[in-house]
């Protein structure tokens, strides 16, 4: 196709007209007329747009966004894609508005510009490599269209290329990097080879402009030194095809200087140690003739066995196909031919551009494309609607800001200022007050947007509140969050607790010592340890009054005020511990007359003394020696939800609690996914197996710890 060019409809200077010619020669070559008069119209919107704003360069700044553009005719571009190349600057560097363009040239243009705009507040501030890559991520994730990333790519190519003499060479340095390190892979991934290529070079003589030289000059003497060979392989390549009658293009081809390059520099060779240096591209009609060409190279020099490659069976991650083989040619010269058809030698060179510019093309082959680079699951039939939709949802689960520094945070979708807050430190999370993104003061609840830059304040009195829980997604921020309210809630709640009862009692009966001995029956009444009643009380789970009350009219507390029988080290070795309740120092206990034991001790609410002869019982106390180390069997029970890792952390608390493990037994629950431990442990004295018993009931997942022979009565 070669439509008529539209007169120009704005007073353009000379350079101007100069830049719009080339662009509309391109652009001619394969769209209607009609096109023609829209791109036109939206590069005379352009033009005014720019008015008055140069280049660097002095040119007129609208030669940039039109050599851009003419990039994308190149690549043969849609319309769209082309009027959003001319207008890529306009909302960011102009007065229009979007709701201007809008008007002008509909929302799917104006989307495309905005895109771009967008794109381009994003700055690449670290230069760590794995920041390079999230920075690449959040380049893709911010992209509802890739036809923005096409023209960005464009865009700066179009300023690598007029990069030298012009900026600084600090600043040409960092723009040259940031290239290499983020829009060239882009490119490579969208399989836009030859941008890939050139950029790379661009980058590589702005950052090291002495080695690229001295390599330009190497390369330009290596290939008068080759030529006459390069030229014979040529012949007889092409020679021989037209005598098996295989209809084939060939192309000569040069590895380009930054990729000689960096295999110079990766595997430490000389230049002269660079394999494939010149290579062929042999360009055929029908897929089977790759085959046949390569049967008919190998006939005509030895191959490298080991460098004989077959993407077309095995295609690259950007979709690209082709044969490789290397041959050993005259001299010794290595030759590198890649052999594949018309159609795989567009998507080689231009990748997502040739696909998305073949309107006609197949578009099955458009999905399985983006399906292969993407691994997107894509199920829309229409080209047009797909087009849009690749807002490459394959990042649609992260969310990527930054912090005030320039470094990129990757966190889950839906993450607030808290989840970011404990992804910095768990300390940053815990002393969290609140929070700015893009320097404006923020609820904490608010969700995080892709680039947002986000400030979190601290103080040292600013603490955990549990409505975080009600929006923080990251597992971290909540696991943290869960943790500090679960310890500090704790604490203070058996303060409270211990406070209230204190109190109570001690208005009811003003005798400290009578007191302290009301609390520990009480404790031993429903055997719960000390802190547990606190707890208790502190959560407003027991009344402290109610408690109290009971506490002090204990029938027989002043009864036994009065200890008949005493248990030291001695009597404790004559008298025998009952296996029913097992009790330990500092239960409340009973001793009987047993007929095979003789004097045995039982837990106080043991059920065996139900069955004995009151009058036969005996109250009793323990009366330890602090430097007694015997140690007294006793058995817990203890049931969580069942997890990785959970019978080690159980063990590591009873032992650090100084508990010794005898015996462990399991039982699982398939049903509930419960598992319940017994174990058989010796401990010191009750206030160890309390403290073994509560550190035990804090762990994750856990339903309840119980002391075998406990609720008994
Ligand atoms: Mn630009």
């Amino acid at each position: 196709m070669n439509s008529p060019v539209p007169q120009p409809s704005a007073d353009y200077d000379s350079l101007t007209l100069a830049a719009r010619e080339k662009l509309f020669a391109v652009a001619a070559g394969y769209l209607a007329s009609q096109q023609l008069m829209q791109l036109e119209r939206a590069c005379a919107y352009a033009f005014i747009a720019h008015k008055g704003q140069t280049r660097k360069s002095g040119e007129p700044y609208i030669t940039h966004p039109i050599a851009v553009t003419e990039e994308l005719a190149k690549w043969h571009m849609d319309i769209e894609t082309l009027c959003a190349g001319l207008m890529h600057d306009v909302l960011e560097d102009t007065k229009v508005t979007f709701e201007d363009m809008k008007q002008q040239f509909g929302n799917k243009i104006t989307e495309l510009v905005d895109g771009v705009s967008k794109l381009d507040k994003f700055e690449y501030a670290d230069k760590q490599s794995h920041q390079a890559a999230s920075f690449r991520k959040l380049v893709m994730a911010m992209t509802r269209d890739v036809r923005v990333i096409i023209v960005k790519l464009s865009d700066r190519l179009h300023n690598m290329r007029t990069l030298g003499g012009v900026q600084k060479v600090a600043k040409r340095r960092s723009t040259a990097q940031e290239t290499l390190d983020i829009f060239a892979p882009i490119a490579l991934r969208l399989g836009l080879n030859h941008v890939y290529r050139e950029m790379q070079d661009l980058a590589f003589v702005n950052i090291y402009p002495q080695r690229y030289h001295v390599l330009q000059k190497t390369m330009a003497k290596f290939r008068i030194d080759y030529q006459s060979i390069i030229r014979e392989v040529e012949t007889k390549f092409s020679d021989t095809l037209q005598y098996y009658g295989v209809e084939a293009r060939i192309i000569r081809n040069e590895k380009h200087l930054y990729s000689i390059y960096r295999k110079m520099q990766d595997r430490n060779k000389k230049f002269e140690q660079v394999n494939d240096i010149f290579g062929f591209q042999i360009i055929v009609n029908k897929f089977l003739d790759c085959y046949t060409v390569m049967g008919i190279l190998h006939s005509i020099y030895q191959p490298d066995i080991k460098r004989i490659k077959d993407h077309i069976a095995i295609p690259k991650s950007n979709n690209y196909q082709s044969l490789h083989t290397t041959l050993r040619g005259p001299q010794g010269l290595k030759v590198e031919v890649q052999i594949r058809t018309q159609e795989m030698q567009a998507i080689a060179e231009n990748g997502i551009a040739a696909i998305l510019a073949d309107s006609k093309g197949s578009i099955q082959r458009t999905q399985n494309w983006l399906q292969t680079i993407m691994d997107l699951q894509h199920n829309s039939a229409d080209a047009a609607e797909f087009m849009e939709n690749v807002k490459t949802d394959l990042f649609a689960n992260e969310v990527y800001v930054y912090t005030p520094r320039g470094k990129i945070i990757t966190l889950p979708r839906g993450a607030t200022p808290i989840d970011f807050a404990y992804a910095i430190h768990t300390d940053v999370g815990n002393h969290c007050v609140g929070a700015q993104i893009n320097g404006v003061n923020v609820p904490l609840r608010t969700k995080l947007r892709n680039g947002d830059q986000v400030h979190i304040m601290t103080s040292s009195y600013g603490k955990p509140n549990p409505i975080w829980l009600d929006f923080a997604v990251s597992g971290r921020a909540r696991s943290a969050i869960r943790y500090y309210i679960k310890s500090v809630d704790r604490q203070n709640a058996i303060a409270l607790g211990e406070a209230l009862f204190n109190k109570a009692l001690l208005s009811l009966l003003p005798d400290e010592q009578r007191a302290n001995l009301a609390k520990s029956h009480y404790c031993q009444q429903y055997n719960l340890p000390w802190n547990e009643v606190c707890y208790q009380i502190g959560t407003g789970k027991l009344l402290a009054v109610s408690a109290a009350l009971e506490a002090v009219n204990q029938k027989d507390l002043d009864k036994r005020v009065k200890l008949p029988l005493t248990l030291d080290t001695n009597t404790a070795n004559r008298v025998h511990l009952a296996e029913c309740c097992q009790p330990i120092p500092d239960d409340a206990i009973r001793v009987v007359m047993d007929k095979q034991h003789g004097l045995t001790v039982h837990r106080e609410d043991c059920v065996v003394l139900l069955d004995s002869d009151f009058e036969q019982q005996f109250e009793a106390d323990w009366r330890y020696l602090s430097e007694d180390k015997k140690r007294y069997d006793t058995e817990i029970s203890v049931c969580a939800r069942d997890r990785h890792g959970l019978l080690m952390a159980i063990s590591r608390e009873i032992s650090e609690a100084g508990g010794y493990i005898n015996r462990v037994e399991s039982i699982f629950n398939d049903a509930e996914q419960l598992i319940t431990f017994n174990f058989e442990l010796q401990v010191s004295n009750l206030a160890q197996l309390c403290r073994i018993t509560q550190a035990l009931s804090r762990l994750d997942s856990m339903q309840y710890v119980r002391r075998i022979g406990d609720n008994l009565i």
